[in-house]
């Protein structure tokens, strides 16, 4: 079970998440739990701050958030409350050391990898600290828990600010350090996010790293499921700003979800399912602001759902390139000129389509498209649009099932739309339109696919159909 920022961001949330967990003993729970919301960022604020300006002023920025952890142990522990307030104390000591030697430390300021190591070895205490808590939380309402060092499980190569896990050693080292506590029926509380190198170096998984974390712990001690509590109700067939009435998506296959995950919409980073794909262990995305609401179960494989259509996510600020050339007719290496210049500027390409003499593509980041352009000129007449809006249209089945583009389609026969993609995968239909009628599109999406009879008969059997793999 992994509880993230929002989810332990103070006394409340503690006590909520750890509520959670009290009543799933009998499920032999591991909880992997995040840093406070907002100390990830401060810890790595203060590592600046300490390098551009002083040790003593970096460590000062820190002051409010360990109040803040003082007010969730004054709120909630008795017992534990001076144990857990000493090792509050003691962090906040050698955090200030940590920054006085990478203040006085020459190559911080210019070498990145040896800011990262710093930054690694400074941010690696707000999980820390969290898992203390929430372990010591547990033992005040009579649960056997224990916070365990996550640094002792994950162990990763050195690339620090985004390691990568060595899965034999972790794997092995997470069963031995797991194993024998929940045999026993104890609760182990980990951090995410940390590992350690094989050396002993404190390194992170990069942002956002306490769902892979969890995945990695899953995955090791072949869990039943993976539980990532969150602030949301799992996965919504839309995005709720957009339309009011979304409803949570009871179940999507790991494909499905690694699709939506580039639009941002709340699920996990492909990234974070891998280790649980390998071993074919189910990801349940909960709320835990409302427990009893939907939640989202991914799994290697769903059948398809009644109407195709599971979700219609959507990205703005997306701009597109054409570039066409009757150079291109018949010519080999063409594409992989194109490509290169994008690869070269660091840009990341994410819808393209192809006709024989053009070549469209989306993209979100254009801090060095007037340099792209440039060099794409030589190849053939560019033109771009800014302001377009992707739109992707998520369904196993989606290729297969006769009717389905046409009925996308006529939903929306008065909206321009361009850069249509239904190739790469059979799960998605993706699209372009203006951005300006991104959320009349999507709303008669939702409308054409979700409400309605037809539609109310396709949440329902969704629902059984989640029903039926969660029993
Ligand atoms: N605390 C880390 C972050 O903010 C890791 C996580 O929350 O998953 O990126
Ligand atoms: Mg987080």
């Amino acid at each position: 079970m992994k509880f993230g920022g929002t989810s332990v961001e103070g006394a409340t949330a503690f006590k909520n998440a750890a509520g959670i967990v009290f009543y799933r003993q009998a499920l032999r729970p591991v909880v992997v739990v995040s840093a406070m919301a907002g100390f990830t960022d401060a810890l790595l604020a203060s590592v600046q701050q300490a390098l551009a300006v002083g040790f003593v002023e970096g460590a000062a920025t820190l002051e409010k958030h360990f109040d803040r952890h003082r007010r969730v142990i004054d709120v909630l522990l008795v017992q534990e409350a001076q144990r857990i307030q000493a090792l509050v104390d003691q962090s906040r000591v050698e955090i200030t050391e940590l920054l006085k030697r990478a203040a006085s430390d020459v190559s911080a300021g210019a070498d990145p990898r040896r800011r990262k190591f710093f930054e690694d070895a400074v941010v690696s205490y707000g999980e820390r600290l969290s898992a203390a808590m929430f372990a010591a939380v547990l033992i005040e309402n009579k649960v056997l828990s224990t916070d365990i060092d996550a640094r002792r499980c994950i162990i990763t190569d050195n690339e620090h600010g985004c390691a990568a896990p060595l899965m034999d050693h972790t794997f092995r080292n997470t069963q031995e350090q797991l194993q024998p506590l929940i045999e026993s029926s104890w609760v182990p509380v980990l951090g995410g996010f940390i590992g350690s190198t094989a050396t002993g170096e404190t390194t992170t998984l990069g942002r956002g790293g306490s769902d892979y974390t969890a995945a990695l712990v899953g995955a090791a001690l072949e869990a039943k499921e993976i539980q990532i509590w969150t602030d949301v109700p799992g996965v919504l067939t839309a995005d709720p700003r957009l339309v009011s009435h979304a409803r949570t998506v009871p179940h999507l296959s790991f494909e499905e979800a690694a699709e939506l995950a580039y639009f941002g919409a709340k699920v996990l980073h492909p990234k974070t399912l891998h280790p649980a794909i390998e071993r074919d262990i189910p990801v349940r995305i909960c709320n835990s602001r409302a427990q009893e609401g939907g939640s989202t179960l991914v799994v290697g494989e769903t059948k398809k759902s009644p109407q195709t259509v599971k979700a219609i996510a959507h990205k703005t600020g997306v701009t597109t390139v054409q570039v066409t050339s009757t150079r291109m007719l018949g010519a080999y290496g063409f594409l992989r000129a194109l490509f290169e210049i994008f690869a070269e500027h660091k840009t990341a390409v994410d819808v393209v389509t192809t006709s024989e003499v053009s070549v469209s593509l989306s993209l979100d980041d254009t801090s060095a498209l007037p340099a792209i352009v440039e060099r794409l000129e030589k190849h053939g007449t560019v033109s771009i649009e800014e302001g377009r809006a992707i739109i992707c249209v998520v369904g196993e089945g989606l290729r297969s099932t006769p009717g389905i583009a046409a009925r996308i389609f006529s939903t929306i026969n008065d909206i321009n739309v361009s850069l249509i993609s239904q190739g790469a995968s059979r799960i998605n239909l993706t699209f372009a339109v203006e951005e300006m009628r991104v959320r009349e599109t999507v709303a008669r999406l939702h409308k054409e696919f979700f409400e309605g009879s037809a539609g109310e008969d396709a949440i329902r059997e969704l629902n059984d159909l989640g029903a039926e793999v969660s029993a």
